[in-house]
């Protein structure tokens, strides 16, 4: 079973583990860009941990992750829905080349400018809820160990990951302490569950980023924790979807302005944009254009999230 994410509790209810394996999202984010390995690695790992964090939420909604660089890539975005559906973008710096052995600090935090955005956008459920935005520096070696930083500053959450991407696979298991769980303060020395997330982390880090592409989320999990009582959830499946609309196009032209709208125009005889997640080219006439500012309260009003399409 390919593109499913699995869930599970430690027998103690201290620890949550998730594993996921992509092959078909995955690959459908490939086939709408043309990457380099390295670029691509990233953002296979940022898309495996964007399913991981998403399948916690709270909400309808999505979870955006966004690695502004300020090397040869200039900023990576991963979208992925409570549901599960993913899009994802890589936007390279012009001029620049990427070298094949380019990592996350020499490709996205070269001048140390790098920052690392997480958005939480409850879209759709009312206008009083705004999108959460959450903005940290890009620490780390690794995309798991960005996350984890931010997750430990702005969630006080004790999580570890382990990713891995190449051309055909991308997947991730992440180990997430549980708040709160046991109860009050225990009678012993150790807080609850600490045994257990030492125990849980030690076997995770025996993981090398070929056997988490290679196998199975079964085979995984078995691998690792056979002598553990698990208690499993029901696997959730993730796909690669593109919400993009001519709608949330006219949106966006709006948002623009009148007189650059009317500029280009003026330039091209027609206005035309083309979805950075999937490349699907939208066009609109001068008709089109006039249309958008002519009425009242059309798409665009103030109140619409600052989302990213
Ligand atoms: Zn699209």
């Amino acid at each position: 079973m390919s593109d499913t994410l699995k869930k599970y509790l430690f027998e103690d209810r201290s620890v949550r583990l998730q594993a996921v394996s992509l092959d078909s999202s995955w690959q459908a984010v490939l086939a709408h860009h043309a990457l380099t390995p390295a670029v691509a690695r990233l953002l296979g790992e940022l898309v495996a941990a964007s399913t991981l964090l998403a399948a916690n939420l709270k909400f309808e909604g999505s979870l955006v992750l966004q690695l502004q660089g300020d090397g040869p890539i200039a900023l990576i975005v991963v979208e992925c829905r409570a549901d599960l559906s993913l899009r994802a973008t890589v936007k390279l710096r012009q001029g620049q080349s990427v070298p094949a052995d380019g990592t996350l600090q020499s490709l996205l935090n070269a001048g140390g400018n790098g920052r690392f955005i997480v958005v939480l956008d409850p879209r759709r459920e009312s206008r009083s809820q705004q999108p959460y935005q959450g903005v940290v520096p890009l620490e780390g070696d690794s995309v798991a160990e960005v996350l984890e930083h931010y997750m430990q500053a702005s969630e006080q959450l004790d999580t570890r990951m382990w990713l891995a991407a190449d051309g055909k696979h991308a997947a991730g298991v992440l180990l997430q302490r549980l708040p709160g769980h046991g109860g009050d303060a225990p009678t012993g020395s150790s807080e609850p569950g600490q045994d257990t997330w030492t125990r849980a982390g030690h076997l995770a880090a025996t993981l090398t980023p070929g056997e988490l592409l290679a196998a199975d989320t079964d085979t995984l999990v078995h691998r690792l924790y056979w002598q553990e009582t698990l208690i499993a959830f029901e696997p959730q499946t993730v796909t690669w979807h593109c919400p993009c609309t001519r709608e949330r196009v006219g949106e966006m032209l709006h948002m623009l302005g009148r007189p650059e709208v009317e500029s280009i125009l003026q330039e091209q005889g027609r206005v035309e944009v083309v979805c950075d997640f999937c490349g699907k080219p939208y066009q609109f006439d001068a008709v089109d254009c006039a249309a958008l500012f002519a009425q009242p309260g059309s798409p665009g009003t103030p109140g619409g999230n600052p989302t990213l399409h």
